[in-house]
């Protein structure tokens, strides 16, 4: 007698994952992952065969074109303009506020007690052009003379001073590391006259515990001339100290000084290098991004909390037994992204910018989750 099913039946089908178990395994694989290798650290010639054809050819990029007196050249094609002569969307003031820097005659002013400008958008390694005039006619002497800065990252300043026949300390000469380096000669233009610096800045390196493993180097051309060849900053520029490294962020915004003199600015830009160009990351003021976090609720019981502990906004995505924190740096007002997890998440915004959503993206998978009323 036949037996009434067959004795070797096809194996059940494996279960599927649903998406939350996906999404989970995602989660937890890039927490374990290990960390990246480090963006500074420079490719091989060997890891290439010679003149090979297969190599990727370097993107094409329209070149800067030169500024005269009179006439302020243009960005190279890939750069982010800073200052174009007609906008200071990029800036802030350093508390967040508009910034109260004026625009005349299309350049960026240092009005009198305005405070330092940022950058919304911030920065690690970098090359950067700046244009700057002292003012004419001169007045005061030594550091009192046509004073301002281009702090990279907030931290490290490029002294910004009419230094044209006038004598203060060799490392707070216009294009000095200041209090670190003198430049290597004084290339400066008479007050008035716009001149340049062509800054190549390679930002500190911090390991997980936030020692130091590579200081800040610092390329500087004066109007042209070489005047700091790739120095070693020993830590943030200061007067009358010389502070040591505090670990901060890989990326934080450009600041230009408020010295409490004139000083006027043209033609900003700026380009991002190596590893820190493939995302933009942007700063916002604590007031703004508050008003971003409360709790996010999916129908599966997935939440996502979203708090400021300082000064990224940190998600915490929470299933029942299971929560993984994630700091968020921000690639636009709405949009954020994790690292080490290919992961985004954007803010639904009613019309008066409160969130009343945010769209959670991870490994293909994508999920609106609501938040707490
Ligand atoms: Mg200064």
């Amino acid at each position: 007698m036949l037996p009434a099913t067959s004795p070797h039946p096809a194996p059940p089908p494996p279960p599927q994952p649903s998406p939350r178990s996906t999404l989970i395994t995602l989660i937890t694989l890039a927490t374990l992952a290990s960390p990246p290798t480090p963006a500074h650290a420079a490719p091989s010639v060997f890891d290439w065969p010679q003149h090979d054809s297969s190599r990727p050819k370097p993107p094409v990029v329209r070149p800067a074109s030169p500024s005269s007196q009179d006439h302020p050249g243009q960005a190279p094609s890939d750069a982010v303009v800073l200052f174009d002569g007609s906008s200071l969307a990029p800036w802030v003031a350093l508390d967040g506020s508009p910034p109260r820097w004026i625009i005349q005659n299309g350049a960026l002013e240092c009005a009198r007690n305005s405070g330092y400008i940022r950058t919304l958008q911030a920065f690690g390694d970098c090359q950067l052009h700046v244009e700057w005039a002292a003012p004419t006619p001169p007045s005061g002497s030594s550091q009192g003379r046509g004073n301002s800065g281009v702090f990279l990252m907030g931290l490290y300043e490029v002294q910004v001073l009419d230094s044209h026949h006038n004598v203060t300390y060799a490392d707070g000469q216009a294009a000095a590391a200041y209090g670190q380096h003198p430049p290597l000669v004084n290339a400066s233009l008479p007050p008035g006259h716009w001149q340049s610096y062509d800054i190549i800045f390679s930002r500190p390196r911090f390991d997980d515990r936030g020692n130091l493993t590579a200081p800040a180097r610092l390329t500087v051309l004066h109007n042209g001339v070489l005047v700091q060849n790739n120095v070693e900053l020993v830590g943030p520029t200061g007067w009358l100290k010389r502070d040591p490294y505090r670990p901060h962020p890989d990326k934080l915004p450009l600041a230009l000084q408020d010295h409490g003199n004139p000083v006027r600015y043209r033609n900003i830009w700026i380009r991002e290098l190596g590893a820190d160009a493939q995302y933009p990351e942007f700063v916002f003021d604590a007031a703004f991004l508050s008003k971003l976090t409360g709790t996010y609720r999916a129908d599966d019981g997935m939440t996502i909390t979203i708090a400021k502990p300082d000064p990224l906004l940190t998600a915490t995505i929470s299933y029942p037994g299971r929560s993984m924190v994630f700091p968020l740096h921000a690639e636009s007002s709405t949009a954020f992204r994790t690292r080490g997890l290919d992961g985004r998440f954007t803010f639904r915004t009613s019309p008066d910018g409160t969130p009343d959503a945010l769209v959670f993206r991870v490994g293909g998978d994508e999920r609106v989750v609501r938040r707490n009323p």
